[in-house]
């Protein structure tokens, strides 16, 4: 029945000049989605409206709900109706031949309400509303009106040609992405990194992903695993470039030289600074963890300053205040949680102290980083990446 939706975005941040850009990218953002349902379509803005109308001759509608409802910047979209004026005896048919398809049961409590875009159309708003109130009434008997807190909300848009619409599917909200700049995320194969680079999406950030691997203490699968997870984010990020570091090296020194009791803390440290200058590289202006207050030694809040004190560009750590149980419910949701659960070994896990420094200070971090000059293999991990 539906050729067209109508897309509906949120006011905030649209208004002024930057409403265009707004605008683009979530149309373009739009567009990358829909590729995942069959079918053609084209996204066009008419009037500060955005509309995506089906093209082909057939398509998939679950899809294309599907894929709308994952585009961030979106907080409603309509299933539409669109005819040609052909006179009010015509739009009233249409419309009840509408609602009694869409809506089985017919005792529902509606209100129409009409918007005249175009004013040379003979009836105005008022008159449209009583008029197709009572045509309605007169096809369904069981049904009835209801002004202030209706089930069904009849929506009559006249333009140049008339929209018709009662649904309207939630979105996912939040800002298109690309609309605020760009940020590498810290990706592990862990449950809490893919959120973490989920919400800032939501935020309009666009996502790259750094991944450090330590073969052959990691393996292929675990590295795979970080790929796959990447793949399912896109449904929501849009294109995500991947940046695989190899860490073994880096790693074997840090165990080598430096006291056990800090390994997590400096290799923490060393992730962030090859993390810095691949986000020079690719134009990043910040990074992203999926770390949270307290739940690891490393992520105490004083282990947290020691890393952030490696870090010139801002750290978002979306998840900071979140429980465990709160991060799951949203990988389920994104549907990256069964992937980050299969049970391959991630870098953090190789050479794990027996008992480390819950409350390190950055005097002697840096005192033990300092047994050894990191910055050869530094360089060499970056250019390997
Ligand atoms: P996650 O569930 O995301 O793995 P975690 O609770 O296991 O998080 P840690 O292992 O301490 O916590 O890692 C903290 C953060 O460091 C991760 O959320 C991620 O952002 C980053 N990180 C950890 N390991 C890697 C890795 N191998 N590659 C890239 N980033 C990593
Ligand atoms: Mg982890």
């Amino acid at each position: 029945m539906y050729k067209s939706f109508l897309v509906k975005y949120g006011e905030i941040g649209v208004k002024g000049k930057n409403r265009y850009i707004f605008e683009n990218m979530l149309m373009e953002q739009i567009r990358h989605a829909l590729k995942t349902a069959e079918g053609e379509f084209e996204v066009t803005k008419e009037q500060g409206r955005i509309y995506v109308n089906v093209v082909s001759d057939d398509y998939d509608y679950d899809e294309t709900v599907e894929a709308l409802s994952r585009v961030f910047g979106i907080v409603g979209f309509c299933p539409l109706l669109q005819v040609e004026d052909e006179g009010f005896d015509k739009l009233a048919e249409t419309v009840v031949d509408y609602l009694g398809k869409e809506y089985p049961e017919k005792n529902f409590t509606f209100k129409v309400n009409a918007r005249r875009a175009r004013k040379n159309y003979p009836l105005d708003s008022m008159e449209i509303n009583a008029e197709l109130g009572g045509k309605i009434l007169d096809a369904f008997p069981e049904s009835k009106v209801d002004v202030h807190n209706p089930e069904v909300m009849v929506c009559i848009e006249i333009r140049s040609l008339i929209n018709i619409y009662s649904k309207e599917i939630p979105g996912p909200g939040g800002m298109p992405v690309g609309s605020n700049g760009k940020a590498m995320l810290l990706l592990s194969g862990g449950i809490d990194s893919p959120v973490a680079g989920y919400m800032l999406a939501k935020r309009g950030v666009h996502i790259s992903a750094i991944h450090y691997v330590s073969p052959p203490y990691t393996s292929e699968r675990a590295r795979l695993k970080v790929e796959q997870l990447c793949e399912k984010l896109t449904g929501y990020c849009g294109s995500i470039a991947f940046f695989c570091v190899p860490f073994t090296e880096i790693q074997e020194a840090i165990k080598n030289n430096c006291p056990e009791e800090f390994f997590t803390i400096i290799m923490r440290r060393l992730m962030m600074k090859i993390a810095q200058r691949i986000c020079e590289k690719e134009n990043c202006l910040a990074l992203i963890t999926g770390e949270s207050v307290g739940q690891v030694a490393s992520q105490t809040m004083n282990a947290l300053a020691c890393t952030d004190a490696v870090c010139e560009i801002p750290v978002f750590r979306p998840l900071i205040g979140m429980d465990k149980t709160e991060i799951i419910e949203i990988a389920r949701k994104i549907d990256t949680f069964e992937t980050s659960i299969l049970p391959y070994e991630d870098c953090c896990t190789v050479f794990t102290p027996r008992h480390p420094k819950v409350r390190p200070l950055l005097a002697d971090v840096e005192a033990a980083e300092n047994n050894f000059d990191f910055s050869e293999l530094i360089n060499e991990a970056v250019e390997k990446t």
